[in-house]
């Protein structure tokens, strides 16, 4: 049986920005879910029996600032009428930033919501990609956003997407960070998915890079303590490293309904949240049915999950046998195989590469450098309210 982890819903594909490496086709689209869809996903999930105690939603795939307060306040309300008490619902959003204001931090406190704000460095690399349609730079109206929410005690990380200069300048990245009170952070490096082809990816060196950046950056944070106290990509590799012998990682992302999207239609998938969105010879759209016409628990049965599930669960099968990262990977991350590979049924990627491959490298680097007497790895901070969220969703 599934057990639903996260629910991914799009609130409108409208974004007020034009990001140069954004993968979602219809951003200029003002549609807006609606009640009676966010009412049927609820209902079907919580009859499905798959919910566990917990469920985590993140309202993603477009800007969910650009919609009303009052419109999540009444979602929220639809969402709690329909749940069972003995279910905790999280809720997040990932956002620019610009449009944040004493309204929605009021809102933002009072319902517990977690934030990610995507600003991708000091303005010289932010507004290298972050661009408003016109081609102006966002970096002014992100950050004001941050230090509104460090003003009003809203607790945040941010995203940082990481380009080529950006992964070139590790120190200035760290010290932006800490002269704006920036503590938590998380890293996605520019990669190519649905129709935008990653320069980053491209370059013949990007894996040394990116371990260079990523020991840099974590060289700065365990020398000034207490300045940084999460960096995902190193928390997250630390855990899978050192976990009991017997533990077992999930991957949720190749799990049928561990993670279920839902764009502004109704329209359903499961598997990557970026795999909603983009079309595929094999596989159509991805979709499995819409929620305004079809129950959840029939969507197992769907044609287009047989074969998804056929293909991701070969592919995690090659995995298994041939990479000796399995262990502390599960088998990667359906879209990278199918954007960079062009099959599911496949292993390696750049972005598995980088976010699995050299991270735990780093990791075990460091526990070798660890004298005999044996001392703590400095620089991990296990941190509660950052949200559930795949690696690789940035806005
Ligand atoms: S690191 Fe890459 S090749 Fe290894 S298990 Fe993960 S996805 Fe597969």
């Amino acid at each position: 049986m599934p057990v639903i982890e996260l629910l991914v819903i799009q609130p409108t594909p409208f974004c007020n920005i034009n990001c140069s490496y954004c993968y979602l086709p219809d951003r200029r689209s003002r549609a807006v879910v609606s009640k009676e869809t966010l009412s049927n996903l609820f209902t079907e999930v919580f009859a499905s029996g798959w919910v566990r105690d917990c469920l985590s939603v993140v309202w993603h795939a477009g800007e969910p600032m650009v919609l009303p307060v009052e419109f999540y306040r009444d979602a929220f309300r639809t969402i709690d009428a329909l749940k069972p008490a003995c279910v905790s619902i999280s809720h997040s959003f990932q956002t620019n930033g610009m449009l944040l204001d004493d309204a929605w931090c009021d809102f933002l406190l009072a319902e517990q919501v977690g934030i990610g704000v995507s600003i991708d460095g000091p303005r010289h690399l932010h507004d290298r990609h972050r661009l408003t349609r016109s081609g102006q730079g966002t970096f002014d109206r992100t950050l004001a956003g941050i230090r509104l929410l460090r003003r009003r005690g809203v607790p945040f990380h941010v995203i940082s997407v990481l380009s080529s200069p950006s992964l070139k300048s590790p120190g200035e990245m760290f010290d932006f960070y800490v002269s704006e009170g920036i503590e938590e952070v998380c890293f996605n490096v520019e990669e190519s998915e649905g129709d935008h082809v990653s320069a980053t990816f491209a370059q013949h060196d990007v894996e040394a890079e990116f371990s260079r950046f990523m020991t840099e950056f974590w060289r700065r944070s365990a020398a000034a303590p207490g300045r940084m106290s999460f960096i995902r990509e190193i928390d997250h590799a630390i855990r899978q490293v050192l976990r009991p012998q017997d533990a077992v990682t999930l991957n949720q992302l190749t799990e049928p309904f561990a993670v279920i999207s839902m764009d502004v239609a109704g329209n359903i998938s499961t598997f990557s949240p970026e795999l909603l969105g983009l079309k595929n010879a094999e596989y159509g759209d991805f979709l499995l049915g819409n929620i305004n016409t079809d129950r959840l628990v029939d969507m197992l049965a769907h044609p287009n999950l047989a074969r998804m599930r056929r293909d991701i669960e070969a592919g995690v099968e090659l995995c298994r046998q041939q990479c000796q990262y399995f262990s502390v990977c599960g088998g990667g991350e359906p879209v990278n195989k199918l954007s960079e590979n062009g099959s599911f049924v496949s292993t390696e990627t750049t972005h598995c590469r980088l976010t699995r491959m050299r991270l735990t490298d780093l990791v075990l680097d460091a526990i070798d450098r660890l004298p005999a007497s044996g001392s703590a790895i400095t620089g991990f901070a296990g941190q509660a309210h950052v949200p559930v969220v795949p690696d690789r969703l940035e806005m």
